[in-house]
């Protein structure tokens, strides 16, 4: 995996077992290599990709002199766990070492590294289109979800024919369902879709208006999101039968996070 590293990072922090040890600040110094895919930065020369070490270093820097723990076990931890909340980071090696701890004798330093990733999870994403050559569009954007950074594309359902919904004078949709494992976060992972919308041509001019190609997250594992911009699972998901039908062609016992069943939903649709 490609790597990004932040090496010898030094900080005083009152960390340790006995009172004493957290009375007065004492040094140490942290080696942090974070793991991501880089491939998309390293094409685009864009920060966006990647990951801000600033901000890494910030974490790192804010936790070491502000908090305090009694083992560096709890500290490595706890850094382990912020940085892999940084953009796009899926894995986290952290080495604490603390350079004067209170034994006697001839060393260097006493460390603790360990190795920490973020989870994968299943997301369904749900695609139409009814601008243009649409057979095309769903393999140009299917394509394209096997090139999502830390993650794989499962399997992509067959595709469907669709009478327009919403705004009714206009062209048949073709929609299709793609499940993935994916370690981005709901997040990032509406942000790649958005910028696959983008780099396809969608113009989001009109509400409900044709499209070029169109990507929704339905699911992504079993998290709910009320966020202003991301609502998951998607609101439109129980609503219509054009997106449940290939969802359930490639997962017929899938659940919604509150444990109904989208095939019972589904019926009761129709
Ligand atoms: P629709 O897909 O409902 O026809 P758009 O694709 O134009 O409409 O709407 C996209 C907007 O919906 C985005 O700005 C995005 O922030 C928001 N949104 C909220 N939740 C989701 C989600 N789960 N998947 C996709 N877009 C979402
Ligand atoms: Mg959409």
């Amino acid at each position: 995996m490609d790597e990004v590293i932040l090496k010898g990072l030094r900080f005083e922090g009152r960390h340790g077992v006995s009172t004493a040890e957290r009375a007065v600040p004492q040094p140490f110094e942290v080696d942090l290599i974070l793991g991501l895919d880089l491939r998309a930065a390293g094409r685009t020369d864009s920060l966006d990709k990647t990951v801000d070490y600033s901000l890494a270093y910030r974490e790192v820097r804010h936790i070491v002199e502000e908090e305090s723990f009694r083992l560096l076990e709890a500290l490595a931890e706890r850094i382990a766990e912020r940085v892999l909340r940084l953009n796009r980071v899926i894995r986290a090696d952290v080495v604490v070492k603390k350079l004067r701890p209170p034994i006697a004798g001839d060393y260097d330093y006493v460390a603790v590294r360990l190795q920490r990733e973020r989870p994968e999870h299943r997301a369904y994403i749900g695609l139409g289109t009814n601008l243009g050559h649409r057979e095309e569009n769903l393999r140009a954007a299917g394509r394209r979800l096997e090139e999502l950074p830390s993650s794989r594309v499962v399997k992509f359902s067959s595709t469907y024919p669709t009478r327009p919904w919403g705004k009714v004078e206009q062209p048949e949709f073709l929609n299709q369902v793609a499940a993935i494992d994916t370690r981005l976060s709901a997040r990032e992972l509406l942000r790649e879709l958005m910028e696959i919308e983008e780099a396809m041509g969608r113009r989001r001019a009109e509400k409900w208006g044709p499209r070029v190609i169109d990507l929704d997250l339905l699911l992504y594992g079993d998290q709910q999101i009320e966020e202003p911009d991301l609502t998951v699972p998607h609101p439109g998901l129980t609503k219509r039968a054009f997106v449940l039908t290939p969802l359930l062609e490639i997962a017929p016992d899938l659940k919604l996070p509150d444990g109904r069943y989208l095939r019972e939903i589904l019926a009761n649709l129709s």
